[in-house]
Order: structure tokens, then C-alpha cells, then sequence
């Protein structure tokens, strides 16, 4: 796979066909009023193909045929043995089409090639595989009541499963949610986001070839107003998978209330805090982790390490390594195996992007980087930018950009680091570079974070739950934990003659 070269890329991308239609009861479907909407190539401007572009009438057929699915039991009461087998052959079928599903990503939203080849596909495929082996190693409970009392404290999928993902991990997202919610036995709604739906349908018609029955597993493209809201409104949707901004999680929030009360689990927002100490032993890499946490996929992570700050006394010598650092991350072709950092999803978030750049240059110290640029004349792309000497209360140092844009923040004490990394409305993601090990583990339970990556950054696996405290939502995806989510517990409570 990394053997391709750029124009190995360019003519796989050349012969591509893409699954336009909405994945409802098991086949492509046109949407019911035939609407569709450009899927475009933000790093070249064209037109990938017109999707089918759902609303309320898809949506209640797609969910009428989860649930028809969930109710005749072919998947909600199999063997766990047997959705196992079925989720272990689309992990296979993932990795069989590992190139295509990479393409697909890249030209959709604009990330490197080589990173959704290395990293999506293949995490995409271990995620499947990771819930397929554990769903038939969960047991249930027995609760310790008296002689003439069994009380049985059992797992039971929750029936249909609605998700809704953003665009900055297409398929990686339709995962996170979709693996653990089949595993567990229920049928699944997916809208993927608008920006990127390309990834999900191929997996959908993945998943319907490794024998996920009929109405399983359904994708409606479309946008959040129309086929968004429709699901986190709708009466039989029994839970709702959120992954995206903090704004629109609040909104599932409230169609859950406005409708059936389903449970809302919301992945949002971050802006995750970075601490360098000047007692870390390896600032070198400790800049290029740094680089790497807020450079990778061009800064669009909800985890992302925008906001570094730096003890005093190594500060300058830092800064100078993460400017050096920038300027090898400079933005090219996402197609070119050569390149550092793709394009930028749409103009939409490009303009956001480089208002925050804008804005920051008459508050801060702009110290590389803050110009949109094209590659070959064309695309969406934003340089590598640092600010300096950010202020606490910058926007710059409060405000998810989601983009390639670092604020450093110089700190003295490591109280005053603490207070400033906590002093946010987001708590998904923080680091800590130190060789002190009680600090780090001072500094670690001090910060309020869903996870806290010690000497490293953005720490992830499938065996740790992942998500975040405050407004960067709550519940977990990946690990065991995650069940939790796509699970009732029943207490089934039997009485028998002693
Ligand atoms: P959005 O919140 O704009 O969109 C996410 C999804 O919600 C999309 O499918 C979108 O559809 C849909 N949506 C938008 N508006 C509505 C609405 N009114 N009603 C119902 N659904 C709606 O986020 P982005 O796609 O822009 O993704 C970026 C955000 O995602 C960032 O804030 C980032 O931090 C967060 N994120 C969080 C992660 C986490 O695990 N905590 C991981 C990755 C990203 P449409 O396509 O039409 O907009």
C-alpha cells in the first residue's frame, strides 16, 4: 500500500465510481423526492458526484427497516458467535478494499492519502475486528439474592441505534459508533456528514456482503437540518450517536426531549491543552509530537493540541523548533504520498479558519505561517500557522479553530499551567511533557480532560474509552466501555422453590 506513488493515487483516483444513493433495507436507493447534492473535492473544486440527499420520508424509511430488522431477530437475537463471524468478514473486506476506502476519505474531505491508508482504513478494520472478538467474551451478571431468587442482571441491545458523524474522519467515525452498536446486536441508522457521505456507503454495502442482514445497517446521506434532525426527532430511534460540534450536540439534546426521550450520547468540541515543562528530557520530541498534535490531519481533530503552553525558561528555544517543525508541514496534493498536510474540507471551514488568522494577527504574535494558499492554482489550504504570546482570554486560546492554527502560551508555575489548561469550556484531550513523575501524575489527575497522554499526545486505542468531560460531551466510544452506550440492562427475576 505505501508502495503507491502519486501517480499510482492519481489513477486509482481516475478510475473510482462512488456509491451515490442513500443504503436502506439493504440496497442503494434514490431519496424519495429524487433531491441530490454535489460531493466536491476541496482540493481540487470538482464535482466527485451528486448523493442522494435524504429528509424526513428516507429517514423513516431507513429507520422502519432497522427496526423491522431488530424485530425479526436475524441479527438482535443471533449467537454473538454469529454477528462475530459476519463483523470479522467486513473487518477482512475493509482491508481488502483498504486503498478505495482511503481514496474515498481523501478526495471527500481533503486528508492525506497516506494517512487514511495507514491510519483510518487499517484503524477502521482493527475497530470491527476489536468488537467482533469481544462480543462473545461479555458475561452477564447474576445478582446475590437468597435461596428461591435468581435475578439475572442481563445486557439486551437497545434496538435501533441512529448516528450522526462529522467529516473530519469519515469512515473512522461510522465506525466508532456503528462497530460496537452492531456488535451488541442492534440495527443502525447512520447520517453521515454532508461533506463526506462517500466512505460510509461503500462501507454499508461492506458491511451487507459480510452477511449484516437486511436493514441492519443503514446510511442516509443528507444534511443536518433535513436528515440530521429527522433522526435525533424520531419516535422510534432509540438512542442517538453523536459525534461533531458542541452547538449541534446541544440541538440532539433537545430533539430528544422535544420527542421520545432517547438517550443522546454527544462527542463534541475540544481544544486540548499541550504542557511542556522545562524539566521534560526530550523537547525535541516533544515539539515534533507537539507539531504532529495540531498539524495532523490539517488541525480538523476534535482532539487536536491547540493550545501549548510552554514554561518560560524554554520557551524561546521551543518555539524556534516548532517553527521549524511547521515549515516541513507545509500543505500539498492529499494524493501526493510526498505531501505533509491535505486540504482544508470546504470553503465554509477554510473562511472560518483564516478569520480566527485574521483576527489573531492584531492580538497575538503571528510567528509563521497565516496565509491560505493553493496547490497547483487550486484547492483549499491553509499554511502551518503559529501564534505566539497568546492571551488567556484570545479567542485564539479559546475557540476551537479546526484548523492548522497553534497558540502558544507561555507559563511559569506549574499551578498557573493547571488553572490555565482547565479554564476552558472543553475537557477531551490534554498532554504533559515532564520527566518528573510525580508531577506528571499530579499534573495528570489536576487536568480535566476524558484522557491525558503523559510524554506523548493524543493517546488512543481501541481497548480505552475515549470522550470527553464539560462541553466536550459525554459518554465513550471505543473500549468495553462503549456498550454501556448501545445496551439496556434487564433484570430478568425468577422465583423457584427452594
Ligand atoms: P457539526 O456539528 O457541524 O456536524 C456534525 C454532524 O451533525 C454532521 O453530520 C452534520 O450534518 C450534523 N448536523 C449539523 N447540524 C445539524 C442539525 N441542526 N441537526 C442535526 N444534525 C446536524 O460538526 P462538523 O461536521 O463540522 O465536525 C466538526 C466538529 O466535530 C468539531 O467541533 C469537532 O471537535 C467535532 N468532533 C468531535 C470528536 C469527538 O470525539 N469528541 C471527533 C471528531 C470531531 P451536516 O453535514 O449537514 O453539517
Amino acid at each position: 500500500m505505501l508502495d503507491l506513488t502519486h501517480d499510482d493515487w492519481k489513477a486509482r483516483a481516475e478510475r473510482l465510481t462512488f456509491r451515490n444513493q442513500a443504503f436502506i433495507a439493504g440496497r442503494f436507493v434514490d431519496a424519495a423526492d429524487g433531491d441530490r447534492f454535489d460531493c466536491i473535492n476541496p482540493a481540487t473544486g470538482e464535482v466527485l458526484t451528486r448523493v442522494a440527499s435524504c429528509k424526513a420520508a428516507d429517514v423513516d424509511a431507513a429507520v422502519a427497516a432497522a427496526r423491522r430488522a431488530f424485530e425479526a431477530g436475524h441479527w438482535s437475537r443471533a449467537a454473538p458467535e454469529a454477528r462475530k463471524s459476519v463483523l470479522l468478514r467486513l473487518a477482512e473486506l475493509i482491508r481488502a478494499n483498504l486503498a478505495e476506502l482511503a481514496l474515498l476519505d481523501s478526495l471527500d474531505m481533503g486528508k492525506l492519502v497516506t494517512d487514511a491508508a495507514t491510519i483510518d482504513a487499517p484503524g477502521s478494520a482493527h475497530f470491527f475486528q476489536w468488537y467482533a472478538e469481544a462480543i462473545d467474551k461479555i458475561y452477564d451478571e447474576v445478582a446475590p439474592t437468597g435461596p428461591g431468587d435468581l435475578a439475572l442482571i442481563r445486557r439486551v441491545p437497545l434496538g435501533v441505534v441512529g448516528a450522526v458523524t462529522p467529516w473530519n474522519f469519515p469512515l473512522d467515525m461510522a465506525t466508532w459508533k456503528s462497530a460496537a452498536a452492531l456488535a451488541a446486536g442492534n440495527s443502525v441508522v447512520l447520517k453521515p456528514a454532508e461533506q463526506s457521505p462517500l466512505s460510509a456507503l461503500r462501507l454499508a454495502e461492506l458491511a451487507a456482503e459480510a452477511g449484516v442482514p437486511e436493514g441492519v445497517f443503514n446510511v442516509v446521506p443528507g444534511f443536518g437540518e433535513t436528515a440530521g434532525q429527522a433522526l435525533g426527532l424520531h419516535g422510534d430511534v432509540d438512542c442517538l450517536a453523536f459525534t461533531g460540534s458542541t452547538v449541534v450536540g446541544k440541538l440532539f439534546m433537545q430533539y430528544a426531549g422535544r420527542s421520545n426521550m432517547k438517550p443522546v450520547w454527544p462527542e463534541t468540541g475540544g481544544k486540548s491543552p499541550n504542557l511542556i515543562f522545562a524539566d521534560c528530557g526530550n523537547l525535541d520530541q516533544a515539539a515534533e509530537m507537539a507539531a504532529f498534535g495540531i498539524f495532523f490531519n490539517q488541525g480538523e481533530t476534535c482532539s487536536a493540541n491547540s493550545r501549548l503552553y510552554v514554561q518560560r525558561e524554554i520557551r524561546d528555544a521551543f518555539v524556534e523548533k516548532m517553527i521549524a517543525l511547521a515549515a516541513a508541514h507545509q500543505p500539498g496534493d492529499p494524493l501526493d504520498p510526498a505531501s505533509k498536510m491535505g486540504a482544508i474540507v470546504d470553503k465554509a471551514q477554510t473562511d472560518r479558519i483564516m478569520g480566527f488568522i485574521e483576527a489573531g494577527r492584531r492580538t497575538a504574535d503571528l510567528v509563521c505561517g497565516g496565509r491560505q494558499v493553493t496547490v497547483g492554482d487550486r484547492g483549499l489550504y491553509v499554511e502551518p500557522t503559529i501564534f505566539d504570546d497568546v492571551a488567556h482570554h484570545d479567542p485564539l486560546a479559546r475557540e476551537e479553530i479546526f484548523g492548522p492554527v497553534l497558540s502558544v502560551i507561555p507559563f511559569d508555575t506549574e499551578e498557573e499551567a493547571v488553572a490555565m489548561a482547565n479554564d476552558s469550556i472543553y475537557g477531551l484531550a490534554a498532554s504533559v511533557w515532564t520527566d518528573d513523575l510525580s508531577r506528571a501524575h499530579r499534573v495528570a489527575d489536576a487536568l480535566h480532560a476524558g484522557t491525558v497522554s503523559v510524554n506523548t499526545v493524543d493517546a488512543l486505542s481501541a481497548q480505552t474509552p475515549f470522550g470527553g468531560m464539560k462541553q466536550s460531551g459525554f459518554g465513550r466510544d471505543l473500549s468495553l466501555h462503549s456498550l454501556d452506550k448501545y445496551t439496556a440492562l434487564k433484570t430478568v427475576w425468577i422465583k423457584y422453590r427452594p
